[in-house]
């Protein structure tokens, strides 16, 4: 059996509620037969309730950008898991890079994320990535295995199954400058190993990896025909139905 395929666009912080609204509509009704490809929106919290409730009986999932580890608590401006949960929302973006390199996060705050994310009964999106002087000086590899081996401490085999990984070099998210296929191929495989030494080959090779870091309509043939690509997460050309749906419909 082949892996789940997955297109994800992160809206990030973009778009007042109307836009989008129309966001979602467009992309619903834009939407042709897709097979078994699946679509997760994240679009900003605050108007999560009344998308999910757009998606209603549509193949389209919506998830979180970010949570916060605790349930609930004198945490002001923090979402909880068990609240996006309440909502009905069923992914969440967890160690996304603007979450480690704008706002701080460490691999000790991504690894509680994650567990939080599985008490929950939340699907994570687990996002790693080199910084561009991580490649130059030749420790991609060292980089992204720590940050899978850090977020994955404690994490059971049964929730294991429910995890998505994203791959996104620093360097290329929202920079314009994708990496090329071959290069995010051998990351990938990179990645299925460090699972497969952390978990079994059998739960390592089921896990989709998606690639993220300025995908386009243009782009996304090249990425999408790597056996180990198992769909995107797209920041900037998710923010337009066009884009967006050029990149889900690709031909593989
Ligand atoms: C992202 O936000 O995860 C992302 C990959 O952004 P972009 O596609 O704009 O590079």
């Amino acid at each position: 059996m082949g892996r789940r395929m997955i297109f994800a666009g992160n809206w990030k912080m973009n778009k007042c509620f109307q836009e989008a609204i129309e966001l979602t509509n467009d992309i619903i009704s834009g939407l042709d037969d897709i097979g078994e490809r699946e679509v997760i929106i994240f679009p900003p919290s605050i108007y999560v309730k009344e998308i999910i409730d757009k998606c209603k009986n549509t193949i389209v999932e919506v998830g979180v950008q970010n949570i916060y580890y605790k349930k609930e608590g004198a945490f002001t401006g923090e979402i909880s898991p068990m609240m996006v949960k309440d909502v009905g929302a069923k992914y969440v973006l967890i160690g996304h890079s603007e979450r480690r390199h704008v706002f701080g996060e460490t691999n000790d705050d991504v690894e509680r994320k994650v567990k939080a994310a599985f008490e929950y009964n939340l699907n994570p999106i687990l996002c790693v990535g080199e910084l561009l002087e991580d490649r130059e000086k030749g420790l991609s590899d060292d980089v992204v295995k720590k940050q899978v081996q850090e977020a994955l401490k404690d994490i059971s085999e049964e929730n294991i199954q429910n995890l998505i990984i994203a791959y996104e070099p620093v360097w290329a998210i929202g920079t314009g400058k994708v990496a090329t296929p071959e290069i995010a191929e051998s990351m990938h495989h990179f990645i299925r190993k460090t699972l497969m030494n952390l978990y079994n080959d059998k739960l390592a090779q089921e896990i989709p990896i998606l690639y993220g870091g300025s995908v386009s309509p243009d782009n996304i043939k090249g990425l999408y025909s790597m056996n180990e690509i198992d769909g995107v997460l797209v920041g900037g050309a998710s923010l337009k139905s066009k884009s967006f749906l050029d990149i889900i419909h690709v031909d593989r």
